[in-house]
């Protein structure tokens, strides 16, 4: 290109740029060229990785991510459909197959235990095999997984969790238990049989399996005897404790730690120390955190800012930590139908997302962006550029009345009275918070899909997530890139800290561990 065009090329491409610069070739020929060249020299980093964060869009599927990109753009005044969210700058991407053993469309607790542990299961159970059976305690015992963020915590890494949902639910949950019910809150949610058969709930996993540094969430009434009174609603009894154990497992938790802190709003939050604190749990609501568009950021910690304060205790281990942050309200706002909370929450992840790449260092930690499931969530309707991301598609539909681009195959969103559709227009509440999208069938609640999510990664070894693969691998490339078992014998991991026989993220053990412990036997005889 000439003098000349540069100069225009340059104008085209400056902050700004309008439908009329999209008119011409060069616009985009220029912007391909350049991501051209950036792909060029793209070489995949294959040393390990000290830090690991995974990030998990509960029910964030791609036509999420793509709502939610539209909508991050539109919330800074722009069109919005060539705005980029920070996970999608990310250059590796992968597809992720997410039935769980005995679903074609998955729930939470099974494809938690694939992403975490390595192995897929049925759906809702934590931490089991698929050998496992749904409400059969006694068929817990033997098929046991263990996560990625166990055996970072073996290796001798730092650990945390942080979530918008209850610490105790399936997402999290499948990092430290192992559960034939994701619903054992509590061991009042226990059947008597699984009691008397010696099953524990995933609270009371929560204090005695993984020693975990770092636990931000809510599901405060999960922890404390029954009838306790909740710090911040001491008159509600239905935010009450729940346990019928008497145990306190706050207390349980505190005095068995060193350096270790609880708080419970955001004043407590703000005021931790990060430099002499070794383990902070923080349960900011009873049950679940409070979507983003109505929370009192006076009391309540966003998912930014819990974060924010896990990744500065972290990252103060030298060698190095693994983080695990969902935001679980992207799925809660589709299953009521919601598309305004869900995607509100996509982008607050989002925003966690770029924060936490000024918090670490690149060159050092795998960061990858993922989700469990998608949701019937389509947006459509042949819309205009630039059109609201919760507005009415152009033409009006066969029964003459308009409708939103955004709509959902099943849920509560259904309306048909009288043999027609409520009139969108009329309410002109599409853009409201509460405004539920339409849906085609009704349900109580709209439900997951069963199409591939993707997986974005950058940093060591994010070069291994490539093409179409199933779930569980997740947590093997994780495994691998953070030297942990069963991957942690390379030359370039690190010697072994006073390592426990621990069982590997899949069972058997590798044959490389079975003839290193061979060995050793022989050695010895
Ligand atoms: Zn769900």
């Amino acid at each position: 290109a000439g003098g000349g065009e540069s100069l225009l090329l340059a104008l085209l491409l400056g902050e700004g740029t309008s439908f009329l610069d999209e008119k011409a070739p060069a616009y985009w020929n220029e912007r391909a060229r350049r991501t051209l060249e950036s792909a060029l020299t793209l070489a995949p980093v294959t040393r390990r990785a000290k830090n690991m964060i995974l990030f998990l869009g509960d029910g964030m599927g791609i036509s999420t991510i793509s709502a939610a990109r539209i909508y991050k753009g539109q919330l800074e005044g722009e069109p919005g459909e060539d705005s980029r969210l920070a996970m999608e700058t990310f250059p590796y991407v992968a597809l992720a197959k997410t039935y769980n053993v005995d679903r074609q469309v998955p729930d939470s607790a099974g494809t938690g235990t694939a992403y975490l542990c390595g192995v897929k299961a049925n759906a809702k159970t934590l931490g089991v095999s698929a050998a496992a059976v749904y409400g059969k305690c006694n068929t817990t015992w033997g098929n046991e997984v263990h996560s990625v963020l166990h055996q970072a915590k073996q290796s001798g890494k730092s650990v945390g969790i942080v979530t918008t949902t209850r610490v105790q639910h399936a997402s999290p949950g499948a990092s430290y238990a192992h559960v034939v019910n994701r619903e054992w809150y509590s061991d009042a949610d226990l059947p008597k049989e699984a009691i008397r058969q010696g099953c524990k709930d995933i609270a009371y996993q929560l204090v005695h399996n993984t020693d975990i540094n770092v636990i931000l969430g809510g599901g405060r009434m999960y922890m404390t005897p029954r009838k306790t009174p909740d710090p911040e609603y001491p008159t509600d009894p239905k935010q009450s404790g729940t346990r019928k154990d008497g145990l306190d497992l706050v207390e349980r938790w505190l005095s068995a730690k060193e350096g270790a802190r609880y708080v419970w709003n955001k004043e407590g939050l703000d005021a931790v120390d990060e430099n002499s604190t070794d383990y902070l749990l923080g349960l900011f609501e009873p049950k679940d955190m409070k979507y983003e568009l109505n929370r009192d950021t006076s009391t309540d910690p966003s998912i930014v800012e819990m974060m924010e304060k896990a990744i500065r205790i972290l990252r103060r281990n030298p060698r190095g930590f693994f983080l695990f942050v969902e935001d679980k309200l992207i799925d809660h706002g589709h299953h009521s139908s919601r598309a305004k909370q869900a995607l509100s929450e996509a982008v607050m992840l989002d925003r966690a997302v770029a924060r936490a790449a000024e918090l670490t260092d690149a060159s050092e930690t795998l960061t990858v962006v993922t989700a469990d499931h998608s949701h019937v969530f389509s947006f459509g309707g042949s819309t205009p550029r630039g059109n609201s991301i919760f507005g009415l598609a152009p033409k009006k539909a066969e029964d003459k009345r308009p409708y939103t681009s955004i709509l959902y195959g099943n849920g509560p969103g259904y309306a048909i009275a009288n043999g027609s559709r409520p009139d969108v227009r009329l309410h002109s509440e599409s853009g409201k918070l509460d405004y539920r999208q339409q849906a085609a069938v009704p349900l109580d609640t709209e439900t997951h899909a069963g199409e591939d999510v993707a997986i974005m990664a950058k940093g060591p070894m994010a070069h291994l997530f490539h093409g179409v693969q199933e779930q569980n691998y997740v947590a093997h490339v994780l495994a691998y890139a953070g030297c942990l078992e069963p991957y942690h014998a390379g030359p370039e991991c690190p010697a072994p800290n006073g390592r426990s026989g621990s069982l590997g993220l899949g069972q058997p053990p590798s044959l490389l561990l079975l003839a290193l412990g061979m060995a050793s036997l022989l050695l010895r005889m």
